[in-house]
């Protein structure tokens, strides 16, 4: 058994790893079965020096891989599958029931976005997603297909690959990231041994807003694990509302705009939740009554249904607040803009008027998408405020601004060079990634820990730090950091 990575070594995108079972060097390559987990694009600076066709190409060998099993749907994890299928691509698509349910919304915008405006073109590459999809709902284990030996091979050939698997089975445990989000649980099984290899996709962190912190799996031999803050720690709960309470009050206060770049899925939600509280907490504060808080973005408004309509995976926190007859993902103050014509028309109009608003709009590292109309109108402004929830990536332009931007720096938007007057602020608190002390916790509470741990998507000093806590943690086991 083999973990080939194919993106998110180098940094956090492009998440796409390769489980080869039964390589064995003098195998017939048919025997070989492979699972691909995830199927993400590159962003950010995980794309200098490669041209846009290179970023999307699926560089290796398809032939061998007889399913793709997909953590969650954020474009860092999914964003290559329409170029998996073009690739030829056949075979079973494994996702939790609600990932099932997001996905062909989000490879549609992707491909709107990035690639066609040909219909015809995308609704073909949505169709045969579909015939692809296998929705599994969490906690069920499913048998995933898997080459067995074939019958010329000779007896001393058998005895000298006595790890042959012939059975792989396949689980999806909730990870707390975004809805659907999973890890996966691979139990492969053969005469001789068994082996359980754990991929944790992205994890989320405890005491995120909606979805309920992961539990570690009872067991793992291997783990391949994310380590986007694997070096830092999360302020507390308490704090992060505290402080973006904070934040608005007085970002508003001079009447500018406060403009907060989210992914459409997820975070824009966890947003919208801890509105939802600070304006039923504040009931008799005018501000809070009256602020607009615009979400810009139709994806973001779509998958806020579908929020709403997977109420079942939401916590115990979000179900009492239902059970109360509140809203937590809705509320008066709340505008949704869906046409391009009213984006524009809504910047016009904030710009026109001495009024304060709150604008939540992807992309979440302004690495295009309609916040990046309101940065280019805004951002010179020392009314506005920018305010990060979310990891930027190294080389986006929000790593820009939030870099720069505190000594009056500049960016480049779309090729125009911005001057940054508007002040910058980040919250960490609502990272939707596990910190550090949540990723050891995830294997400190296995019953069985891993012998093996391969760490991937995280900057260099991020997998650095986390490898050699785990090393601490479990002396005896192998650590390394995931190579391309
Ligand atoms: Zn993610």
């Amino acid at each position: 058994m083999q973990i080939i990575h194919h993106g998110a070594v180098n940094g956090v995108t492009g998440s796409c790893h390769q489980l080869e079972v039964n390589n064995y060097s003098h195998n017939h390559n048919n025997d070989i079965s492979s699972y691909l987990i995830d199927c993400g694009l590159f962003q950010g600076a995980e794309t200098a020096g490669q041209s846009s066709a290179e970023q999307l190409q699926i560089s290796f060998d398809i032939n061998n891989i007889k399913a793709l099993i997909v953590t969650h749907c954020h474009i860092d994890h999914v964003g290559r599958i329409p170029y998996l299928l073009a690739a030829g691509f056949d075979q079973p698509i494994y996702a939790t029931t609600a990932t099932a349910a997001l996905l062909p919304l989000v490879i549609e915008d992707a491909l709107k976005v990035g690639v066609t405006r040909d219909k015809k073109l995308i609704q073909a590459c949505i169709n045969r997603l579909n015939k692809l999809l296998v929705a599994v709902d969490y906690g069920q284990w499913i048998t995933l297909p898997i080459n067995l030996p074939t019958a010329t091979k000779t007896a001393s050939e058998t005895e000298t690959t006595p790890l042959t698997y012939t059975k792989a089975k396949l689980k999806f445990k909730p990870a707390g990231h975004i809805l659907g989000s999973a890890y996966v649980e691979i139990d492969l099984t053969g005469p001789k041994s068994s082996h359980r290899v754990v991929f944790s996709g992205d994890l989320g962190a405890s005491y995120a807003p909606l979805l309920a912190s992961p539990k570690s799996p009872y067991k793992a031999d291997t783990l391949v694990i994310e380590s986007t803050y694997g070096d830092k720690n999360h302020q507390g709960r308490k704090d992060r509302s505290k402080q973006l309470k904070n934040i608005i009050e007085k970002a508003v206060k001079d009447n500018g705009v406060v403009l907060i770049p989210a992914f459409s899925i997820g975070r824009t939600q966890e947003l919208l939740y801890e509105f939802e509280q600070i304006i039923y907490r504040n009931k008799h504060n005018p501000m809070w009554q009256n602020i607009d808080i615009i979400v810009d973005s139709p994806m973001a408004a779509n998958f806020t249904q579908k929020y709403s309509q997977f109420k079942k995976l939401w916590d115990n926190e979000a179900k009492r607040k239902l059970a109360q007859g509140r809203h937590p993902l809705d509320f008066n103050q709340l505008i949704t803009i869906d046409s391009h014509q009213d984006h524009l028309a809504v910047i016009n109009y904030l710009d026109s008027v001495n009024k304060p608003a709150i604008i939540i709009a992807a992309s979440g590292m302004c690495t295009g998408g309609r916040i990046s109309n309101y940065l280019a109108r805004f951002l010179s402004k020392p009314t506005t405020d920018i305010l990060f929830v979310g990891y930027q990536a190294r080389g986006t332009t929000g790593r820009d601004i939030q870099t720069y931007g505190p000594q009056g720096g500049y960016v480049y938007i779309d090729d125009i060079k911005i001057d940054i007057k508007a002040s910058i602020h980040t919250i960490s608190g609502y990272s939707a990634h596990a910190d550090q002390h949540n990723l050891i916790n995830f294997v400190k509470r296995m019953h069985h820990k891993p012998k093996h741990i391969r760490i991937v998507h995280g900057d260099d000093e991020a997998k650095q730090a986390l490898a050699s806590a785990y090393q601490a943690l479990l002396p005896m086991a192998e650590i390394e950091i995931g190579k391309a």
